[in-house]
């Protein structure tokens, strides 16, 4: 039986191995579908602290594995099926393997949002995606107008990722003020290959006909005008979900689906910790992140020191 179970490799997922390996708990780390978080799909990593020159995001997260294993903290590729936790041991359905554990550790962190259209559906990967980083430099892009949707720094960072490989690069967001920081949103608007459009919303992904991204129809919510702006890729990035939903019913949350802790990071069930994105609707930042898995491991040990006295 395991001690220390934790859902999520993502800054929360590792930090907490970390700090738990090092409480000598040999915490079990579950990968989920994308090992090392959201973290390993961006680029450079500015605000981390302790790197002057920035860092790459799948670089430190490959470090924070490292670095938690270094220390007896075991990392699986897999993904929970379902859980039981109305009794201890808990009982975890991992890809048909049961495990059992003392503690659980939820640092599943949270996935892209969709825009929720059909088209958007049916040309998914076919132009339409939510990774400037993984798909941006594909041959289909190249030299290619492009759409980023969405008015924060993922839409930011995205955009200006994009200028590398096509041009322009037009940033469609739904209203006329930003939710990135300054310094992103700064950095980006005056970059010569990026066209803002402001009050937009994209109503439709062309043209599921071709089977391919030929552009988006927008709309003007200020004004109801309708366009077109032919693009040949479009990438979506308005925020994420928390991904909760395997506990829906179990443990709170609120409307969104993000947990919300009783005491630190405790949750409604005894012996189950909550860390990282699927908490914070606020911050969601790589190092508010890595700190809740140190206080989610902290609370994990007290709570085994507690009940094995
Ligand atoms: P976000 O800050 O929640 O921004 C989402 C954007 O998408 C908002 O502008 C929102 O519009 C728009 N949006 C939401 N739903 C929409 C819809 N259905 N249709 C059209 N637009 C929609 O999400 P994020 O940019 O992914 O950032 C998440 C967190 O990660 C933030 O705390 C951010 O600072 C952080 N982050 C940091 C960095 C960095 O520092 N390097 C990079 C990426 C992300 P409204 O503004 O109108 O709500």
């Amino acid at each position: 039986m395991e001690k220390v179970v934790i859902m999520g490799s993502g800054c929360a997922g590792l930090t907490a191995a970390l700090y738990s390996a090092r409480a000598n708990l040999k915490p079990l780390v579950l990968t989920g579908k994308q090992p090392g978080g959201l973290l390993t799909t961006t680029t450079i990593v500015e605000n981390y602290p302790g790197f002057p020159e920035g860092v790459d995001g799948y670089e430190l997260m490959m470090r924070l594995q490292k670095q938690a294993e270094r220390f007896g903290a075991r990392v699986k590729f897999g993904t929970i099926d379902s859980a039981d936790l109305s009794r201890q041991p808990f009982r975890l359905d991992v890809e048909g393997e049961i495990i059992e554990t003392e503690t659980l550790i939820i640092a599943s962190g949270a996935s892209h949002r969709h825009l929720g259209l059909e088209s958007e559906h049916k040309l998914e990967n076919k132009g339409v995606t939510y990774c400037a980083t993984c798909d941006g430099a594909l041959p289909m892009f190249r030299s290619q107008p492009l759409v980023v949707v969405g008015g924060g720094d993922s839409a930011f960072e995205e955009a200006m990722f994009l200028t590398r490989f096509g041009s322009p690069v037009y940033l469609v967001h739904r209203r006329d003020t930003l939710r990135a920081s300054k310094i992103m949103a700064d950095r980006t608007l005056a970059h010569g290959q990026i066209k803002p459009v402001w009050d937009s919303v994209v109503t439709d992904v062309l043209d599921v006909a071709k089977d391919k991204v030929t552009g988006v129809r927008i709309k003007n919510v200020k004004s109801g005008v309708e366009s077109v702006l032919d693009c040949a890729g479009v990438f979506v990035a308005i925020g994420h979900i928390p991904n909760t939903q395997l506990f829906r019913g179990v443990i709170d949350m609120d409307e969104v689906g993000y947990i919300i802790p009783k005491r630190g990071s405790a949750t409604n069930v005894d012996g189950v910790f909550v860390a990282g994105d699927c908490s914070d609707r606020i911050y969601r930042q790589a190092v508010t992140a890595a700190g809740m898995g140190c206080a989610a491991a902290i609370d994990a040990e007290r709570y085994l020191a507690t009940r094995n006295e």
